[in-house]
């Protein structure tokens, strides 16, 4: 394997310790993959092993079918979900799953989180959708996934009666588009609970998410979104 392969395999078994750091996940409930730039492969943590227990050198190196190229353990239950979105959206390079809890609340009710925050306009650009309802195994939620996000400004999906899904130019950008999602999904539930949330205008919403994406930051690093 590759030096590159090698170093996309520590960062997916570093990033998944953000996961359990922003409290995203319970047990083994949720996963990053990226892909190996260049390379039709991707790297993904393994089915049911504690996030405690997870090294670069138990990351599954897979093919973009979902097929095991390199590792000894399962890829995640995920793995096809992840293959399906690279193999059709090839600017994306990191994609993530949670059931982040407030998130996944919006999604159990079938409900797009509506944009009434600038930081949801700064990374959302919008609401963020949700997504159809689908099996996991085979190519249903990927499916879902892209068919939802093409064209669409948001990073993340919700995924009908299941949780969240989150796209990326790198494994990184997804990762904190899983943060920045369930931390905004958190805020529009309490705003909910208090009442009204007042109206934000499209042009606001549409100047905030072009200064964050093309503006923000520091100068030459790279932007949020793919
Ligand atoms: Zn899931």
């Amino acid at each position: 394997m590759s030096a590159e392969v090698a170093r996309v395999r520590a960062q997916v078994a570093a990033l998944h310790g953000e996961l359990v750091r922003y409290g995203l996940v319970a047990w083994t409930a949720g996963n990053v993959s990226a892909r190996v730039p260049g390379r039709d492969l991707m790297v993904i943590k393994p089915s049911g092993v504690s996030y405690d227990d997870l090294r670069p050198d138990n990351m599954i190196v897979c093919d973009l079918d979902g097929v095991v190229v390199d590792g000894d353990l399962s890829p995640s239950s995920d793995t096809a979900a992840h293959a399906y979105v690279y193999r059709a959206m090839s600017e994306v390079g990191g994609v993530v799953h949670t059931h982040s809890g407030y998130a996944t609340a919006w999604a159990a009710r079938g409900e797009a989180i509506p944009c009434h925050l600038t930081a949801q306009a700064d990374e959302f650009g919008g609401e963020i959708p949700v997504g159809p309802f689908a099996l996991i195994g085979g190519d249903d939620i990927g499916k879902g996934i892209v068919a939802t996000l093409s064209g669409h400004r948001s990073p993340a999906v919700l995924m009908r009666n299941h949780g969240v899904f989150t796209i990326g130019r790198d494994a990184r950008a997804a990762v904190k588009a899983a943060v920045m999602c369930e931390d905004v999904a958190r805020t529009a539930h309490l705003t909910r609970a208090l009442g009204e949330p007042a109206p934000m205008a499209r042009a606001d919403i549409d100047a905030l998410y072009d200064r964050y994406q093309n503006v923000y930051g520091q100068p030459g690093t790279s932007r949020p979104n793919p």
